[in-house]
């Protein structure tokens, strides 16, 4: 398991969506079509309503090795790189 902190810049993002297919579990569209990051243990709705008029979204997840990277995908996929990964503990970003 390792810590990631994962930002979503909703001013950036145009809601193409490539980044979903790639971490399902963490990256979904919300009804504005700008991607939205599911923490588990939180509320769904909840992060939708949070962050719907946010200029961006930012979580620090748990994940598992595979998980960290689909999240790096779901990134590396975004074609206008509205995903950011961060070391939480650091600060250090690590994507893009
Ligand atoms: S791929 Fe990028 S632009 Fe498209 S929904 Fe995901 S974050 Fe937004």
């Amino acid at each position: 398991m390792g810590k990631l902190k994962v930002v979503v810049d909703r001013t950036l993002c145009e809601g193409i969506g490539v980044c979903v297919p790639e971490a399902p579990k963490y990256i979904v569209l919300d009804k504005k079509h700008k991607a939205v990051i599911l923490k588990p243990g939180k509320d769904k709705d909840e992060i939708f309503k949070e962050v719907l008029e946010k200029k961006r979204q930012e979580e620090i997840l748990d994940l598992t090795v595979d998980e960290e990277e689909d999240i790096f995908r779901a990134a590396e996929a975004c074609p206008v790189k509205a995903i950011f990964i961060y070391d939480p503990e650091t600060g250090e970003q690590l994507y893009p």
